[in-house]
């Protein structure tokens, strides 16, 4: 089935659009599954998930933090992981940079934007990213790609166009000002009930789940 499935979206997607495999709660052997079928990304919301899998899965394919990323944790994601897509505070970008710096890397990141939902915790709010950016774009260790949003999870999809819309005026205003340490490259948008019109709103990156491995058990994020 996730063979079929992810065939299928590969073909759907307009050219330009990456498809990225929302991974959480699956096992490795479904991952490997979606990678032999095609699959290039694979996202992860928890260290520990990963953890669990990434040796497992011996495929080659890159590894994208997606989920909300407490400071702690940021050593070993670093270590892992090749972009870390939910960027939202100063002092997350700092501790990436200090860990990074050690390390000798730089490492790939997106801003997550909270593009409106008042029950979403996480992501910077849309008034807050160009000052957020203009501040890590002097964090030699840390590349700023692109930015990333959640939208509305459930419900008529085009209720996310507008916070769609709102992300990629601002992926906008920020390629214009070409920053030193930050290439708008990638805007990460649209999951399972979203995607079509994510990209219609130019995402160029999709995260999905449910429509490549089926319905999670727990329904948790
Ligand atoms: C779970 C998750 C997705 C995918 O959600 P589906 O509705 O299963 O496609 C995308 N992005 C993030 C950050 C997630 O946590």
């Amino acid at each position: 089935m996730i063979k079929e499935n992810v065939k299928r979206l590969l073909r759907e997607l307009p050219e330009g659009v990456t498809l990225l495999a929302a991974a959480k709660e699956r096992s490795a052997d479904e991952i490997c599954e979606a990678v032999r079928a095609g699959i290039t990304i694979i996202g992860e919301n928890y260290l520990q998930d990963a953890l669990r899998v990434i040796n497992e899965v011996e495929e080659k394919a890159e590894w994208h933090f997606i989920g909300h990323l407490q400071s702690n944790k940021v050593k070993k994601v670093i270590d892992i992981f090749d972009m870390i897509e939910s960027v939202d505070s100063l002092k997350l970008a700092r501790e990436i940079e200090r860990c990074c710096e050690r390390r000798n890397k730089v490492m790939p990141v997106l801003i997550e934007v909270n593009s409106g939902k008042e029950d979403q915790k996480t992501g910077v709010a849309p008034n807050d990213v160009m000052q957020l950016i203009g501040e890590i774009s002097s964090l030699d260790h840390i590349k700023v790609m692109g930015l990333m949003t959640m939208g509305p999870r459930f419900g008529d999809p085009e209720e996310s166009r507008p916070y769609f819309r709102k992300t990629r005026e601002i992926f906008e205003q920020i390629k214009a000002l070409h920053l030193p340490n930050v290439e708008m490259k990638c805007l990460s948008m649209g999951m399972t009930n979203s995607y079509k019109v994510a990209i219609e709103e130019g995402a160029n990156l999709v995260r999905i789940g449910t429509k490549l491995f089926g319905e999670r058990e727990g329904r948790q994020n």
